[in-house]
């Protein structure tokens, strides 16, 4: 019988192998692929192309994995239709676990053939005998047959030629042996209660989406927690989507707290050992929980029962390079696919998200209170065009004097604060002061940014890194280079100098490379050894600090300027989750947020805690923008390192760009980083009404240019990133 194979590379068609046994549709197989071997999944059951019957291959081996099931094989067709990506690359985010296919070679073990001593013209003796009988109980390695039997390695090769023995590998994937999990209850608030119950009640029904709305601190995570436990007691799996740098050892101890066991992690920081392990615990229906960062989603679990976004409006829910996609709005095809519910969790729902609430496509459950009666912080916004920052022994000062006092008032108290800056390193660009040249990234249009604690200049879209020059490039002035602006370090070298005596952490990606680091300053932040932390975004996400009472943002405008859709939006959100921070445990909280534009309604709306006049603005403007989610957006990055060529593709998609009533095109245009690691970019944006398929606009679009290789085009639907 002849296949077709859908294989995990940049294809859209499967590639046809023979095989004598009749396969089912999603089993897995290996096949020959040039001089090597691929694993692949068995697509369709004709063959996908008039190849000639005896010029196709044999597939290998199929693994004795049940085979993917329908609804997975939908989701990749509907991943790949809708995000116009390749079908092969969707099906690799599902079975890209190499040791689970390619296993480290073990050790031979050894098993009987069938064939007698005297087939093979062999002697008898006691020491084959031996072995021959040992042999008869299952399959050794050398050394386990050598011990049992009595003999030496050369007695065993002689009968391995001979043919009375044959080898075989055996994997090392081993099954992790699972415990059962208990679930141990807490009294939920009566918010809590009604909500848990509500979802509770719509298990059953098959598919749903329930927004959990609830005020930063108001215990969101013990409402899913208490229906993903119903889903457990039916044997089904639950999936928890998270913001890969929430899985810190904080909220696994409280899963484990409430569980009384670990889930299954998955996330970029696993070894492929860890992968495979933990992707065949999925597939045999094993994990019974896996909480995981956006590719979890491609998981083939056997039995899944719910789905949990956690922080769904968080932006990195978007994928942006291999594969373009909505982990949340594909969270949500896929509990379409498999009939089960999807629970979103936020305080900050993005406008998408409340706009199908309005429509009657989701349903939502609220919590209005902080857990224990804690309160909201109150919010002051400082002036700094009239609370001006005054200058120190240490240089220029990026704090007003009223955040200082602030902090001070805090500091005697013997409480803890926190600065948010949302930039890496010590500041973002260096100048000289001599003949004005400022350090450019040799591989993009971006400043360097100066590393004070590496010593390094950095680039933050590339990841290009030199040693920080003693003169200046340019002019060779010794000592005209000057750092420009501030990042987190150079806020915590101001806080230190102010308060000498202050315990000061920095908390960016640089100071914790991995999940562990940032565990331990949690846990350091937690037991009250720091006194004033000083962080990026990393600082927003759902960590509980119960001895913070101070939030002072540093600089609101800075995400403000962004020209992207969602610029304010994410400014509402990402202000609202670092403010949240303060004052969830007995104290009470401060928030002081540091604007030049202290009338903009995003920092009017969250002084006033007035979450629906922000909302109610923001729908009208993307109302009359006709932007989503009112309308749909699709871009274009056109880039190569031939910036002519780039350039050219460019104009030919502009001159045959769709424009009409309900599309209208905008670009190209270069893009705002001109070059990215090398490459020349420019951007096109399509905009259509709702109802039109843009995707079958874009494809009837592309189909009409003839792309050189040197030159990619890249399709971003519902972009959120417009760099
Ligand atoms: P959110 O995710 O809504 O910001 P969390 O779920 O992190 O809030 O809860 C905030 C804190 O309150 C956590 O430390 C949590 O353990 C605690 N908490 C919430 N609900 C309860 C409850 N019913 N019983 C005991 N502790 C709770
Ligand atoms: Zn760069
Ligand atoms: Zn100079």
């Amino acid at each position: 019988m002849i296949f077709g194979v859908l294989l995990p590379l940049p294809f859209d068609e499967p590639f046809d192998y023979s095989c004598d046994e009749n396969l089912p549709l999603g089993t897995i197989v290996c096949v020959p692929w040039g001089k090597t071997q691929i694993t692949g999944v068995v697509w369709s059951h004709t063959p996908s192309s008039d190849c000639p019957q005896e010029k196709i291959k044999k597939i290998i081996k199929t693994y004795n994995f049940p085979p993917l099931s329908k609804e997975i094989i939908e989701l990749i067709k509907f991943v790949a239709k809708y995000n116009m990506a390749p079908l092969g690359m969707v099906l690799k985010m599902v079975i890209s676990v190499k040791q689970v296919f390619n296993p480290e070679p073990t050790e031979n073990y050894y098993l009987l053939t069938g064939k007698t001593l005297a087939e093979a013209k062999l002697k008898n003796s006691d020491t084959r005998w031996h072995i021959i009988d040992l042999l008869k109980h299952g399959s050794y390695t050398k050394k386990e047959i050598c011990q049992g039997a009595g003999c030496g390695p050369s007695a065993i090769d002689t009968l391995l030629k001979a043919g009375v023995l044959k080898t075989e590998t055996k994997t090392v994937n081993k099954e992790i042996p699972i415990k059962k999990a208990e679930f141990v209850p807490i009294k939920l608030t009566d918010e809590q209660k009604i909500a848990a119950e509500h979802i509770i009640t719509k298990i059953n029904s098959g598919f749903s989406v329930t927004l959990i709305d609830g005020v930063t601190g108001s215990g969101k995570t013990e409402v899913y927690f208490e229906v993903a436990n119903e889903i457990l007691a039916q044997n089904r799996q639950v999936l928890i989507l998270v913001p890969e740098i929430s899985l810190t050892t904080q909220w696994l101890e409280r899963f484990e707290q409430r569980f009384g066991i670990k889930p299954a992690c998955w996330h970029s920081n696993l070894s492929e050992k860890e992968r495979a392990n933990t992707w065949i615990s999925i597939i045999n229906g094993k994990a019974q929980v896996v909480v995981g960062a956006r590719s979890a989603l491609f998981l083939p679990y056997k039995n899944l029962g719910l789905i949990v976004v956690d922080e769904s409006h968080d932006h990195s829910f978007k994928q942006e390079d291999f594969v373009n996609y909505q982990c949340r709005d594909m969270a949500v095809v896929r509990a379409k696919l498999e009939k089960i519910p999807l629970i979103l969790s936020t305080a900050t729902p993005d406008l998408e998200t409340i706009v199908n609430i309005e429509k009657g496509k989701y349903d939502k459950v609220c919590l209005t209170k902080r857990f224990a009666g804690a309160v909201l912080p109150t919010v002051k916004i400082i002036d700094i065009k009239k609370d001006k920052p005054q200058k120190g022994s240490w240089g220029p000062s990026w704090l007003s004097p009223t955040l200082v006092k602030a902090i001070e008032n805090n500091l005697e108290k013997g409480e803890q604060s926190m600065l948010f800056l949302n930039r890496r390193g010590y500041a973002p660009l260096m100048i000289c002061r001599d003949c004005g040249h400022k350090i450019q990234c040799p591989h993009c249009t971006s400043w360097l940014a100066e590393h004070k604690s590496s010593g390094r200049l950095i680039c933050h879209h590339c990841g290009y890194m030199m040693n920080r020059p003693k003169t200046c490039p340019d002019c060779h002035s010794e000592d005209g280079l000057t750092a420009c602006g501030p990042g987190v370090e150079r806020i915590a070298e101001e806080v230190s100098c102010r308060f000498p005596n202050a315990r000061v952490k920095i908390l960016s990606s640089d100071t914790t490379a991995n999940l562990q680091d940032l565990s331990s300053a949690f846990a350091q932040i937690e037991e009250g050894k720091i006194d004033i932390i000083v962080g990026t975004q990393i600082l927003a996400k759902g960590h509980h600090f119960p001895e913070l009472t101070l939030v002072g943002i540093v600089d609101a405008d800075l995400s403000l300027m962004g020209s992207d859709l969602r610029a304010s939006e994410q400014t509402y959100q990402l202000l609202s989750q670092v403010s949240g921070r303060a004052g969830r445990g007995k104290k009470s909280g401060e928030v002081y947020i540091q604007t030049l534009n202290p009338q903009n309604l995003v920092l009017q709306s969250l002084l006033n805690n007035n979450r629906q006049q922000f909302l109610e603005l923001e729908k009208q403007t993307r109302k009359m923008l006709i932007m989503p989610p009112y309308g749909k957006l699709a871009a274009l990055i056109v880039s190569s390192e031939s910036q002519s060529k780039a350039s050219q593709i460019a104009s030919a998609l502009g001159q045959t760009a769709p424009n009409n009533q309900y599309i209208t095109t905008l670009g190209p245009a270069p893009a705002p980083i001109f070059m990215l690691r090398n490459k020349y970019r420019f951007r096109l944006l399509l905009k259509t009404t709702r109802d039109i398929n843009i995707q079958n606009i874009l494809k009837i679009w592309l189909d009409k240019i003839n792309i050189p290789k040197q030159v990619r085009v890249e399709v971003d639907i519902d972009p959120y990133s417009f760099m």
